[in-house]
């Protein structure tokens, strides 16, 4: 993925006249050194740009529009370094339509308890600045993200990072492009969905290309290119005996190549920033795209099986909001339960497509057949995946609206091999615990198919299903059945009303 730092969020401060020359002249010096150090942090994904002090309406509404028409401005962090009448930002929040930070800070750490006197308190007021503020915010039903805390303090920043990769996820679904290639898995429910819905809400589109489109792309690609991808292949993988150069799987292996490169100059040629595909349709291809799909995944793509659009479209942009982090991000299914009452947990995998970004170690290039589909045996990357904290984030379309799910899980390492079941696999336990866990994600309707993170947090999913507006389900170390009820009920009173968002 490409770097964020080319993205950028605005540092806007809040003021008025009032004060008069100087303390502007302060407040300004102030914002700059903020601005300058949240730029700077490690945690801070993209370029944080300082603007000048906005101290009226006409300049805030001025502000508000620079951002909207900026295309690689992805976002605001608004203080209120003094106080900053609010009536005099409904203008510009009005039409503000790019994600808002409400950085609810201050210049000093201390209160300078020996020289504290009036000029102090007329340039330090975001104690009473930002609440005028976010009244407003708060009066307009505006979604926002407030961060509290000194500026200084990494762990206040860091939370500003982790909104700035919710805003980057964002910022790279509106107009993004998502290619179906066939239509869903028959009579499949969970994965349909509603994509004018989609489009409208989400900024994406999803649009169908017949198998013969990229059939077509599979057969153009030459011979040498063929060559190049094998040899990679061979590479950067532990490659199956059967599979080398004069094996007998050899040719399948070629195919798969061939697979991978006409999927890539097809999603390229269309500015494509994800795929679905169904083994159910793979008129005119040999197999089920596997190592393709698994590589392309690596690469930053969205995927998804089945023709499940959404998944792919939240892989994809789980994927932006991680750029840089250690660990990875993969289309994943809940396969099967280790029901031992001592021991409980799922395991997690597909029938072949599990991104690479995730795998513990070098992966292991195999062929083995898929039992389903009727097509011939496809080439895939096998690996386990290292322990540790990770979430799974699901979208389903409840009708009237979209409904992300989150689960914190712990990943926990393989006691055993699994010789006869030659897929990528992970296992983990979900929280609060499996009973309650598996009880809520089934509650809330939660899909089989998930984005699997290792790198992102329930923080970050907020933040970036708020800027949608749409709703979110948490299933965490507090979930409690009872409340989880009541909390989907009410839900369904809130999002069934909104108009506006
Ligand atoms: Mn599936």
């Amino acid at each position: 993925m490409d770097s964020l730092k080319k993205l950028q969020i605005w540092f806007v401060t809040g003021s008025q006249h009032l004060y008069g020359e100087d303390t502007l002249k302060k407040v300004d010096e102030h914002s700059k050194e903020i601005a300058k150090h949240v730029d700077a942090v490690t945690t801070m994904p993209v370029s944080v740009v300082y603007k000048p002090v906005v101290k009226s309406s006409d300049e805030i509404y001025e502000v508000c529009q620079q951002a909207n028409i900026t295309q690689n401005c992805i976002g605001i962090i608004a203080w209120m370094h003094t106080f900053s009448p609010a009536k005099m930002w409904i203008r510009g929040i009005s039409v503000l339509n790019k994600p808002l930070l409400h950085f609810h800070t201050q210049y000093n750490v201390e209160i300078p308890w020996s020289s504290i006197d009036m000029d102090f308190m007329n340039l330090n007021q975001s104690a009473h600045g930002d609440r005028e503020f976010a009244f407003m915010l708060t009066r307009m039903r505006l979604n926002r993200k407030i961060v509290t805390g000194h500026w200084k303090d990494d762990k206040v920043v860091q939370q500003v990072g982790n909104w700035a990769r919710a805003a980057a996820g964002w910022n790279d679904w509106q107009g993004a492009k998502f290619a179906r290639f066939g239509d869903n898995m028959r009579n499949v429910a969970v994965t349909e969905g509603d994509k004018v819905e989609a489009e409208l809400k989400f900024g994406f589109s999803v649009n169908t290309f017949g198998i013969g489109d990229l059939s077509k792309a599979i057969n153009e690609v030459s011979d040498k290119q063929v060559d190049i991808l094998c040899e990679e292949y061979a590479d950067t993988y532990i490659l199956a005996d059967n599979l080398g150069k004069g094996k007998p799987g050899h040719a399948s292996l070629r195919e798969a190549a061939r697979i991978e490169s006409g999927l890539t100059s097809f999603l390229a040629d269309g500015n494509f920033k994800g795929f679905t595909d169904t083994f159910e349709d793979l008129h005119g291809m040999t197999q089920l795209p596997g190592i393709a799909a698994q590589r392309l995944m690596n690469r930053g793509y969205g995927f998804a099986g089945e023709g499940d659009w959404k998944t792919a479209a939240l892989v994809r942009a789980m994927k932006v909001m991680a750029t840089g982090l250690p660990g990875g991000n993969s289309f994943m299914e809940d396969y099967t339960y280790h029901f031992d009452p001592k021991n409980e947990m799922v395991l997690g995998a597909h029938m072949l497509e599990i991104c690479e970004s995730i795998a513990d170690g070098k992966a292991r290039c195999e062929i083995h057949p898929l039992g389903i589909g009727g097509k011939a045996d496809p080439v895939r990357l096998v690996f386990n995946t290292a322990p540790g904290n990770a979430i799974n984030v699901s979208v389903v379309d409840m009708g009237n609206r979209f409904r992300f799910l989150v689960n914190d899980v712990t990943v926990v390492k393989p006691e055993h091999d699994i010789p006869r079941l030659p897929v990528a696999r992970v296992l983990w336990k979900p929280l609060p615990d499996m009973k309650t866990g598996c009880t809520a994600w089934l509650l809330a309707g939660g899909a089989h198919h998930t984005c699997f993170s290792q790198n992102l947090t329930v923080e970050h999913l907020e933040d970036f299903t708020e800027m949608a507006g749409v709703e979110m389900i948490h299933i965490g170390q507090s979930t409690n059945i009872s409340a989880l009820k009541n909390e989907l009920r009410w839900n369904g009173i809130y999002f069934g009303n909104r108009q506006n968002f």
